[in-house]
């Protein structure tokens, strides 16, 4: 491999623009040359592919989004145009693609793979819903965001004895929901995990008041139910002011922690590591602090992520 590309698709994390300069950097000190697409999978298409150079990735590791952009391009899912891809790639000497998104970006590399395009994905999502690795690019700096919603919601909350719902991101994996909750002190958790189940979650937020709790702070992950019309329903039966609020993509921007700063820079060197080595089709993850790869196809047909009922059992004893 002497020329690779790098895109970022999908929804957008922080941490994204340290990935790309990861992946830039070390191919450049591995004497390879790095293509930059535009807009993910859609630019791909379009063939908006550019030369980087080191001066490319200068300034961005502090920086949210992806200076790259991302894209949804459902018609990736068609072959003819995953095929107009490989011709562009081909078109400019590149041999393999690192794919830096979620499960669905997966899905997009997964395929090029099998249509003998090499392809490493990084896992980059807020949503900490990818398989074979404990950490998703993005996820922590997302966690500090709710929590510092969460501690807002709480002292106005409090200050009313208002109950709040908070919904949180996270599409169908709970662990940014359950995090935010237990770093938050939230009170109620609602996850795809748990399951809703209004009845019990009322009784629950009953036993709150009868305990004198002054407010009450559920978390809910999104997609579950409509916080609005949760919150009218938790009023009307306990009499207490509900709101609910919806942080939405408030928690997709901001400047990368410390800690995605570092995961994805070693992520990127990590996936050019790989490619050298000849490796195409894996996906990189980090398991207990150990960075590793896995088959794209495997990680995304058959690994599940762990159900961590060890933090729910803490979440429940601190209520
Ligand atoms: P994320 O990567 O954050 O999970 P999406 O699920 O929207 O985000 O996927 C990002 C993009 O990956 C899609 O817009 C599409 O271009 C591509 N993609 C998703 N699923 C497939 C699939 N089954 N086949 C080919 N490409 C796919």
């Amino acid at each position: 491999v002497s020329k690779i590309g790098v895109l970022t698709s999908g929804g957008d994390a922080p941490g994204m623009n340290a990935a790309i300069r990861g992946v830039v950097r070390a191919a450049l000190s591995e004497g390879l040359e790095v293509y930059g697409i535009y807009d993910g999978y859609l630019g791909l298409h379009q063939n908006r592919i550019e030369k980087l150079n080191r001066n490319s990735v200068s300034d961005i590791i502090n920086k949210g989004g992806t200076f790259l952009g991302s894209a949804r391009f459902p018609e990736f899912k068609d072959e003819k145009v995953r095929q107009q891809a490989i011709s562009n790639m081909k078109m400019h000497g590149i041999e393999a693609l690192v794919v830096i998104g979620g499960d669905g970006s997966y899905m997009g590399a997964k395929k090029l793979t099998e249509m003998g395009f090499p392809c490493v994905g990084l896992p980059g999502t807020i949503d900490n819903d990818v398989a074979g690795t404990d950490y998703t690019i993005g996820y922590l700096t997302a966690l500090n965001t709710v929590i510092d919603a969460i501690d807002r919601l709480r002292d106005t909350s409090s200050s009313h004895q208002r109950i709040s719902i908070v919904e949180v991101m996270g599409r169908h994996c709970g662990d940014l929901t359950l995090m935010s909750a237990i770093a938050g002190g939230c009170e109620y958790i609602v996850t795809p995990e748990t399951g809703l189940d209004k009845e019990a979650l009322l009784a629950k937020i009953k036993e709150g008041i009868y305990k004198g709790k002054k407010h009450a702070i559920i978390a809910l992950t999104e997609l579950m139910t409509d916080a609005n019309e949760l919150a009218k329903y938790i009023e009307q039966e306990t009499g207490r002011e509900t709101r609910a609020t919806i942080l939405g993509h408030i928690q997709r921007g901001g400047q990368p922690t410390a800690f995605d700063r570092i995961l994805a820079s070693r992520m990127g060197a990590y996936a050019v590591e790989l490619l050298l080595g000849g490796h195409g089709g894996r996906c990189v993850g980090i398991q207990r602090e150990e960075l590793v790869h896995h088959d794209i196809i495997d990680a995304i047909e058959n690994m599940k992520r762990p159900l961590r009922k060890d933090l729910y059992e803490v979440a429940d004893k601190l209520f």
